[in-house]
């Protein structure tokens, strides 16, 4: 089985289901799978052959699906990037992955055709407008075949250090997690289902978990371009969606969304996290606010990305990531590879159908993270005894303060236990006297007041001593990464 497949099967048995919806524009799995053939043949003639990479850079809007599944379906491997890169970013993707064609929305023309110049790429704009009869005029031809171990994507990471480097996933990484992802005691997806998509396709969770996810179980996939509150409620209610995929500051901003009672949100069954930590007092205040359980689960680019979860049909551990997926081992080791002794925590590894076959043209960042099909997370865990993970943090943000480890996690989740904190950060800071400070970056809920003396006397009160954050700042927003993630990097503290 290969993506396409999964396209085809589900225009076969749904053709007249909604495959794609953005606000009154909708698509059909009939429509999505004629629109894919013919991008293929439109490929083929620009020469793409089976194999080649082809990159696309689309908020998310309806093309951004029908591109993915027309590379797919002449065999070409998708390289999806960020809109929001500079020209700098998209060129070293392209020659990176070495693309032979890039289509980007005209919304980023500038910067996006500046990139393929310099990189050599065929730049095609896609204008929202006119594109999908630019795909029209193409006859349609058959899908290529390709076999489950064949490359699908190249998803570009930063992985834990370094330079975006490029996940490579295969047809069969892609499908098994969609499955995971789809399946009753997860998501739980099927036909009539109406599936959020505020979550960016160009990503690996909006991807499988939400758009491959639809595509194989004929769900309905309803696009928002750019995740805001209140445009999520609208859509929620206005399309009935029954599932959503979020990372927590999605939870928050819904939970602390003043308005909420004013939205007939009923619709909504079940609802996962992921991408990052899900403060426990959010899940509860998510949960209370619009009465549909939220799982966590986790895993990364990497991993396709699933590889843990809470699953429905057993107990739930609010603030642990779950139980190892199906097909999938997860271990805890040392920087030797060795497994950690019970009870101790270790950098987590991954072993099973949704491992990566490496980053790709990198063998010295490939041989780094894998060895013997066991792939390192970089991110510190914990197993309890029913085998349930907790993620402690990810290795490279823990800070070391007179010698002692503080794991910003622990502290956030802390800081999130104060009625005021809307969004917390703990970062480390220089300091002469311990190599490390423990800092927090706080925003406050609308309507609420509190000052960072207040704050930091909270959480003296919680944590051992060296934990607690001498250092707090009050902010309007904390800064985001595309997915919602707070990028701790991007936090300057004087
Ligand atoms: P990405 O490749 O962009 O999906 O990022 C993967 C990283 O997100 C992982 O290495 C973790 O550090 C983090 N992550 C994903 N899910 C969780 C979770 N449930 N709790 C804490 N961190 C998470």
């Amino acid at each position: 089985m290969n993506l396409t497949d999964n396209l085809r099967d589900t225009a076969e048995h749904s053709p007249n289901a909604v495959a794609i919806k953005m606000d009154d524009a909708e698509i059909t799995y009939a429509q999505l799978s004629g629109l894919a053939a013919k991008t293929a043949r439109w490929l083929r003639d620009l020469g793409i052959e089976p194999g080649d990479r082809v990159a696309v850079s689309l908020p998310n809007i309806p093309h951004m699906p029908v591109l993915y599944y027309g590379i797919l379906w002449a065999g070409g491997v998708v390289v999806p990037m960020n809109p929001l890169y500079k020209d700098r970013e998209f060129a070293h993707v392209l020659r990176d992955s070495g693309a032979k064609a890039f289509f980007a929305w005209n919304g980023v023309a500038e910067q996006a055709a500046k990139g393929a110049a310099d990189a050599g790429v065929t730049f095609l704009e896609v204008d929202p407008a006119t594109f999908i009869g630019q795909v029209s005029e193409h006859a349609a031809t058959k899908a290529v075949d390709r076999a489950g171990e064949d490359t699908s994507v190249i998803l570009y990471t930063s992985g834990t250090t370094g330079a975006p480097k490029g996940a490579e996933l295969t047809h069969a990484n892609m499908i098994r997690n969609a499955e995971v992802c789809a399946s009753e005691s997860l998501i739980g997806l099927s036909s009539g289902d109406m599936v959020f998509g505020g979550l960016p396709l160009f990503h690996v969770f909006g991807q499988t978990c939400m758009m491959n996810a639809a595509v194989l179980t004929g769900a309905t996939l309803t696009l928002l371009p750019r995740f805001d509150p209140e445009r999520a409620l609208e859509i929620i209610e206005r399309d009935k969606v029954t599932h959503m995929g979020g990372v927590p500051t999605m939870y928050v901003a819904l939970s602390q969304f003043p308005d909420r009672s004013r939205y007939d949100t009923s619709s909504l069954r079940r609802c996962v996290s992921g991408g990052s930590a899900l403060p426990v007092e959010v899940l509860h205040a998510f949960e209370e606010a619009y009465g549909a359980m939220i799982l966590e689960g986790y895993g990364l680019s990497e991993t396709s990305p699933v590889a843990a979860f809470n699953h429905a049909d057993r107990e739930r551990k609010p603030g642990s990531v779950g139980q190892p997926v199906e097909g999938v081992e997860l271990a805890l080791v040392d920087a030797e590879w060795n497994e950690v002794p019970e009870g101790s925590d270790g950098e987590i590894a991954v072993k099973g159908h949704n491992v990566m076959k490496g980053y790709f043209g990198n063998p010295e960042a490939t041989a780094a993270v894998l060895r013997d099909g066991w792939f390192r997370t970089g991110d510190i865990g914990r197993r309890d005894e029913d085998g349930y993970y907790y993620i402690v943090d990810r290795a490279k943000d823990m800070i070391i303060r007179g010698g002692y480890n503080v794991y910003p996690r622990e502290v956030e989740e802390v800081l999130y236990g104060h009625p005021a904190v809307g969004s917390a950060a703990v970062v480390g800071i220089p300091s002469q006297m311990h190599g490390e400070e423990v800092a927090a970056v706080i925003t406050v809920k609308p309507g609420m007041s509190v000052t960072e003396d207040e704050i930091r006397d909270f959480a003296k009160e919680r944590v051992a001593a060296y934990k607690y954050p001498r250092v707090v700042r009050i902010v309007d927003a904390l800064p985001l990464g595309p997915t919602g993630k707070i990028l701790k990097r991007e936090i300057t503290l004087s």
